[in-house]
């Protein structure tokens, strides 16, 4: 590049070799990320879940350990959508919602309907000591998939539905916002940390790159 790459630039490159599995590459690129921006445990986390997947559970726990020791904790993540003159907020498992019993009965239907389209539940992420069920659950309750439910359920077909996210969306959410773009005919913008992806018709603006 002409110029230094920033935070977005090599944070979505560490984010392919996450999707890639490019150990190697995501070792170099988490030692520059860490010196900018010493705080942000996103990094962090991404690369004990690539060392996880490898097999390499010594340098994930070695990663864990640090962040405990430092005292960081995750950012919890949250999901806003504007409706009806109102912002609504999610957290992941959300109880807090007046209407949160009928989108759980959206979350239900959209996840039966979603697996009939294609969609699998990747549980390959950091859920240590759930079994399978438990991990599809907690994937299922993020907060930007109980936001898009509940604009399902409060706009009209048909209607784009924007979602503001502070972290960066994850993998399983990624892959669910495409298909639930297609199967309900909606156009889904999500503007997470580091960009913003238009899911339309069962694909993404930023071709799962980001
Ligand atoms: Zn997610
Ligand atoms: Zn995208």
């Amino acid at each position: 590049m002409m110029i230094p790459p920033n935070e977005v630039v090599l944070g979505s490159l560490l984010g392919s070799c996450s999707f890639h599995k490019n150990l190697e590459l995501g070792e170099c690129l988490i030692k520059e990320l860490v010196q900018m921006y010493p705080d942000n445990t996103e990094y962090h986390v991404l690369l004990s879940n690539m060392y996880s997947l490898a097999g390499r559970n010594d340098k994930a726990n070695s990663i864990r350990v640090v962040l405990r020791s430092r005292g960081v904790r995750k950012v919890p993540g949250i999901s806003s959508i504007y409706v009806g003159g109102q912002i609504h907020c999610f957290s992941a498992g959300d109880k807090l919602h007046p209407q949160i019993q009928e989108i759980y009965m959206m979350l239900d239907e959209m996840i039966r309907k979603v697996r009939l389209a294609g969609y699998a539940p990747d549980t390959t992420c950091d859920y240590y000591g759930y079994d399978q069920e438990e991990k599809e659950q907690a994937l299922f309750s993020h907060s930007e998939k109980l936001a898009v439910c509940f604009g399902l359920i409060s706009t009209q077909a048909g209607m784009p539905l924007y979602i503001l996210k502070n972290l960066r969306i994850c993998q399983d959410c990624h892959s669910a916002m495409k298909v639930v773009s297609k199967v309900y005919n909606r156009e889904i913008v999500i503007r997470d940390r580091n960009r913003f992806h238009r899911f339309k018709l069962g694909s993404c603006s930023c071709f799962d790159y980001w």
